[in-house]
């Protein structure tokens, strides 16, 4: 199946690792042109050289950008239309807020997740938008998590913010869909990624078992036996990004092995 993603502009936020570095390199591998945005230039250079290993010839360029930063979004976006003349799909990602319960967080710690989380949606959607309304197949695509539908534990900052990206997404789709962009979420469930390997290093450290341990007893939880990989939530949003999908929009598609139970 030809996606008609060769050409494409896309943006790809948190792409130095992770999910966001399995999604410029499934996009590039579809002849995507492909910029990558994260805090650090050398984690962002060794990203390309991976991406360029697996995909030799892809156009990559990386945009140091902290995507907590109104003004560094703007930069992104600025540099992304001077090198490429256009932009038709924005990929919002950025790490994850950091853990707690409600009592351990102060203001600090909300105001950054929402600035790093939400208002980072906002401000790229918002700067990309000229350039969004002029492609033939625009697409906004925001990494959420399976929290919107079923909070996780220990984890109140993403519980809270993520649904404002839902919310977001949803009337941004009724609002920017007669102009032709679609607008989606894919919310990951536990993906083998450099954020949660630790945390089951740690797990595994508190309990006197072995990583492989931890890691058999969480797959065993999710209903396909296994965790995620990065490709797997990256294989979504690349068929989000896609010509076929044109007719998908306002939706919340979680990649989570069928381990949410709700029904919706
Ligand atoms: P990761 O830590 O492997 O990668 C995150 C990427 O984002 C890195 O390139 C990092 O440098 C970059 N980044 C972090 N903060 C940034 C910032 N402020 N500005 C720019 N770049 C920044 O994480 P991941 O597992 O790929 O997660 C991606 C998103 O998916 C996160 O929001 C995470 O919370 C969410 N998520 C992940 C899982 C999972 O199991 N991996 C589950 C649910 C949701």
């Amino acid at each position: 199946m030809d996606l008609r993603l060769s050409g494409r502009v896309a943006i790809v936020g948190g792409a130095s690792k992770g999910i966001g570095l399995a999604t410029a390199r499934m996009l590039a591998a579809e002849g995507a042109r492909v910029v990558i945005a994260a805090r650090t230039a050398a984690t962002l250079e060794a990203a390309i050289a991976s991406i360029r290993a697996d995909v030799p010839g892809a156009d990559v360029v990386a945009v140091p950008c902290d995507m907590a930063s109104a003004a560094d979004i703007e930069r992104l976006v600025q540099t992304t239309a001077e090198r490429f003349g256009a932009i038709d799909i924005v990929v919002n990602n950025a790490g994850g807020p950091p853990p707690g319960t409600f009592e351990q967080h102060a203001d600090d710690a909300w105001l950054g997740a929402f600035d790093q989380n939400l208002m980072s949606v906002v401000r790229l959607t918002r700067a990309a938008l000229p350039w969004l309304q002029r492609s033939d197949q625009a697409r906004v695509i925001n990494i959420t998590s399976t929290a919107v539908r079923e909070p996780i534990e220990g984890l109140i900052l993403s519980n809270a913010v993520r649904l404002g990206t839902t919310g977001l997404a949803k009337t941004l789709s009724k609002e920017l869909g007669p102009r032709g962009i679609t607008v989606n979420n894919v919310g990951p469930g536990l993906t083998l990624t450099g954020r949660i390997r630790p945390v089951l290093e740690a797990q595994a450290r508190a309990s006197g078992r072995t990583f492989d341990d931890v890691a058999a007893e969480r797959a065993e939880r999710i209903p396909t036996g296994r965790m995620g990989e990065p490709e797997d939530v990256a294989a979504m949003i690349v068929f989000l990004a896609s010509a076929q999908a044109r007719q998908v929009s306002g939706q919340t598609i979680l990649v989570d092995g069928g381990a949410t139970s709700a029904s919706l």
